[in-house]
């Protein structure tokens, strides 16, 4: 397909507006998603950077650390209660909401 000045330009400002360079990328610690450490999470919506925390979270399990085993210990206590784990989901996300 041959690209004319129009379309290059057409092109250029569709990926202005799908790039990341919109959507504010935001940063939350491992610590302040209930984890242990304090490595930087980043990402532009909540569910995204609750997967990434997850994630590191199994990684980290994976590796024994006991540090984090004694985070997901704490984290599996709460989700025995719903409620609870609705209210620190909540409480997180609007954290993250108000970065
Ligand atoms: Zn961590």
């Amino acid at each position: 397909m041959l690209i004319t000045p129009t379309l290059s330009k057409l092109l250029k400002i569709c990926n202005f507006t799908t790039t990341n360079d919109l959507l504010e990328m935001k940063k939350m610690t491992c610590k302040q998603l209930g984890g242990a450490c304090d490595l930087i999470f980043e990402a532009s919506t909540f569910e995204e950077i609750a997967e990434l925390s997850k994630k590191h979270g199994m990684e980290m399990f994976q590796k024994q650390d006991s540090a984090h085993m004694e985070a997901m210990q704490e984290m599996q206590k709460m989700m025995q209660n719903p409620d609870a784990m609705q209210k620190w989901m909540d409480e997180k996300r609007r954290e993250f909401e108000a970065l």
